[in-house]
């Protein structure tokens, strides 16, 4: 199983802000949208950092709730960690674990397709596991 098959199963929809959009906006972009982070994207299109929940916790902590009116680029991380359609979901798994993160962006040729989440992942694992076990059930019983 790879990213690809996750993207047919969830969708390529992927929600993206501006690097300017305040603290304040991103947190209800999460709250609306029941989701742990948005990614933060350039004007031609490239992915320029993602904020997660995380981060936005961080600058309320270390500067209180005036913190809410900066920019998301402040509080973004910009090294972003990205796989392709044709990586696995062990591979992902991998860079989630060694990472410490639970999202990862989609990128082909340069522009953003998808974002696959640690939900995403552990669903896409659950069913891998109950087709094999059904399949062992299936053998057993006809042979
Ligand atoms: P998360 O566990 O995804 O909520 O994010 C935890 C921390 O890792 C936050 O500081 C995020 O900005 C950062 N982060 C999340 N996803 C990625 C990624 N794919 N590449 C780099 N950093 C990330």
């Amino acid at each position: 199983m790879n990213v690809a098959a996750i993207l047919r199963l969830k969708g390529r929809e992927v929600l993206t802000a501006s690097p300017d959009t305040t603290l304040l906006e991103i947190a209800k972009m999460l709250r609306t949208h029941r989701i742990g982070c948005i990614v933060i994207s350039a004007e031609d299109g490239k992915v320029a950092g993602i904020i997660s929940e995380r981060d936005i916790v961080r600058e309320i902590a270390s500067a209180g709730v005036k913190a809410l009116k900066d920019q998301a680029e402040t509080a973004m991380t910009k090294t972003v960690v990205t796989c392709r359609e044709a990586d696995t979901i062990d591979r992902l798994m991998g860079e989630m674990t060694a990472h410490r993160f639970r999202h990862m962006p989609v990128v082909e040729r340069g522009q953003l397709v998808g974002l696959v989440s640690i939900g995403d992942v552990v669903r896409m694992r659950i069913a891998e596991a109950e087709m094999e076990s059904a399949a062992m059930r299936e053998y057993i019983a006809t042979g």
